[in-house]
């Protein structure tokens, strides 16, 4: 009969308990809101999608060596000697065409670990949180504005180039050659 008493009492206990915080929060402003006709304003330094400006990436790889699942994908090319690429909005010189810059969000942890290395801060999370897509591989963000047509020119221009420093390299040595050649007659004479 005490236990019956004892459990009686508890379950009105608990019941006056959860009725108190429904009450509670009944004459407390609502939180939620009418999403998507309202959308709140993120926290500052919510982390929500990575964004790249192109036009002050170096091509450095510092971001995609710093990122613990490999989702930056990056490929660049050496300037010929002939295009000055210029400078970035922080005034690093730019010497490397960024022929490729990927970033697969769909692997993303959004740990931020990419953002603090990055010698011109380029590269930094944006508020931006609807970008759900069907297709992983939508989710693959392509930040080169390269042409393919531009790339293959680019890469033409390096080999070359390449090319050509070779073949001088080669002529120095020959020309070198011969006059060791050349010394080495005259001292035998
Ligand atoms: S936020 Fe983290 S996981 Fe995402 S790209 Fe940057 S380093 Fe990689
Ligand atoms: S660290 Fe910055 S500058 Fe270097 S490759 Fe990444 S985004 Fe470009």
């Amino acid at each position: 009969m005490q236990t019956q008493i004892k459990e009686g009492f508890q379950t009105f206990k608990s019941i006056f308990i959860g009725m108190g915080i429904t009450l509670r929060h009944f004459f407390q402003p609502s939180v939620t809101i009418q999403y998507p006709e309202v959308r709140d304003v993120l926290p500052a330094g919510a982390r929500s999608k990575l964004f790249v400006n192109i036009d002050d990436c170096i091509g450095c790889n510092l971001c995609a060596r710093a990122c613990p699942v490999n989702c930056i994908d990056i490929e660049t090319v050496k300037a010929t000697a002939d295009i000055d690429l210029g400078k970035t909005s922080t005034g690093n010189p730019k010497r490397l065409w960024v022929t490729q810059f990927d970033i697969d969000m769909s692997k993303c942890m959004y740990c931020d670990l990419c953002v603090h290395p990055c010698p011109t801060n380029c590269i930094y999370m944006v508020q931006e949180y609807e970008y759900s897509e069907f297709d992983r591989k939508n989710l693959i963000f392509k930040f080169s504005d390269l042409t393919p047509d531009k790339v293959i020119e680019v890469k033409e221009k390096l080999v070359k180039e390449t090319e050509e420093k070779n073949r001088e390299k080669e002529l120095a040595q020959q020309k070198k050659d011969q006059e060791k050649e050349k010394d080495a007659g005259k001292t035998g004479e």
